[in-house]
């Protein structure tokens, strides 16, 4: 495993990350534990976790490999995150966090999930940020990060207020024409860049005929080439992938061994193979998921990703076989409250692309 430095943090990161966001059975806290040292095991020295993630048995989990990580005398770091806007809340989220997962001191904390800018500003009237400062001044946390679903222009604004050491944003071949703003100005400004959501939620590699042109040679894989693609850009310290088995560790793994590094992007002409409406994608991450009527929201958004990449007659297939939808007529129950496209980190028109799959939906059939 190769190490890069994380900004200006003065520490250095695998280049590929352990996400702890997909746990394949996250009761089973000792298995899941074993996916974690068998993590440890190839390389990878920074394990990102978060409250809430899979069923809130995330930290858990790596908080119950952490002591075995500890024995073996490795050095590794943890991060971990809060959303919340006041100083009370902030505290609360970090004194759980570090109970959980066995520590005095998180190495990395995140303001997490900055989705607007009126969300920041939230976060410094409420007292969070004041919280998040005073926490890293009393030895709590050492390094003050934040992630983020805003467009890369808007990043940019957030990383010249000159507040964070580092930043974990969603960046892959589907969607960084959008976030390339964002992750440049990290590099400008030396932030550590920790990037998620590496296969764009599935499509890079369900689209192998679509994404082919971020391939360096025809042997390649779709999920090594779409790590190759962030690998490839001097500002990305580590590629976080969400595990689920030790299986996936070791593919990962096998993929940072073929990668090259040294690789030349030439993200113009790779932009010229992306179409204007990539950027329109749904990237199955999920945070609509609190519909107050109860809709999957992003089954249809997903599928409709599908219809967009290869036209009307695969949402039929997209919705039954792969999310075991049978029908549009829940799409008949949404009350237009716009919660969902309010916390959409793409930004999507949910509401419009919900009509156009209630009539295409019939013909795909
Ligand atoms: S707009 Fe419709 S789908 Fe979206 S959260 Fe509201 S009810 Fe649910
Ligand atoms: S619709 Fe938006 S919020 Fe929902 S999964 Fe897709 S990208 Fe994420």
């Amino acid at each position: 495993m190769e190490f890069a430095a994380y900004g200006k943090t003065g520490v250095r990161l695998s280049r590929l990350a352990f996400g702890g966001m997909r746990f394949a059975e996250p009761r089973n806290v000792e298995k899941m534990a074993e996916v974690v040292l068998a993590a440890a095991g190839e390389g990878i020295n920074y394990f990102d976790t978060a409250p809430g993630y899979c069923a809130d048995m995330s930290e858990k989990i790596i908080g119950h490999a952490v002591r075995q990580l500890q024995r073996s005398g490795n050095r590794f770091y943890l991060s971990s995150k809060t959303s919340k806007s006041d100083a009370e809340g902030v505290r609360r989220d970090l004194s759980k966090s570090l109970e959980r997962l066995g520590v005095d001191c998180l190495d990395f904390y995140h303001c997490w999930y900055i989705l607007s800018l009126e969300g920041w500003e939230r976060r410094k009237s409420g007292g969070a940020v004041d919280a998040l400062l005073a926490a890293r001044e009393q030895g709590l946390i050492s390094h003050l990060v934040f992630s983020t679903h805003l467009p890369g222009e808007e990043i940019v604004k957030v990383i010249d207020e000159d507040i964070f050491e580092g930043v974990t944003l969603g960046y892959n071949a589907v969607n960084f024409p959008y976030r390339e703003a964002g992750i440049k100005a990290a590099g400008r400004a030396g932030l550590g860049v920790a990037v998620m959501n590496p296969l764009g939620g599935g499509i890079i590699p369900e689209n192998p005929a679509v994404f082919s042109f971020i391939k360096s040679h025809s042997r390649q894989s779709m999920p090594e080439a779409a790590l190759d693609f962030l690998w490839s850009h001097a500002e990305v310290t580590t590629a976080l992938v969400g595990f689920s088995n030790i299986e996936q560790v070791k593919e990962a793994s096998a993929a940072w061994k073929k990668f090259t590094p040294g690789r030349k992007l030439d993200l113009e002409k790779i932009k010229g193979h992306i179409e204007a409406s990539f950027d329109q994608l749904c990237t199955g991450c999920r945070y609509c998921k609190d519909c107050p009527q109860g809709i999957e929201v992003y089954k249809y958004i997903e599928a409709y990703n599908h219809l967009m990449l290869k036209g009307g007659e695969s949402l039929y297939d997209r919705l039954k076989w792969h999310h075991g939808v049978d029908g549009v007529e829940a799409l008949n129950l949404c009350s237009a409250c716009r919660e969902c496209e309010k916390v959409c980190t793409q930004h999507l028109p949910i509401l419009e692309r919900f009509e156009e799959i209630k009539r295409v939906y019939g013909h795909s059939a």
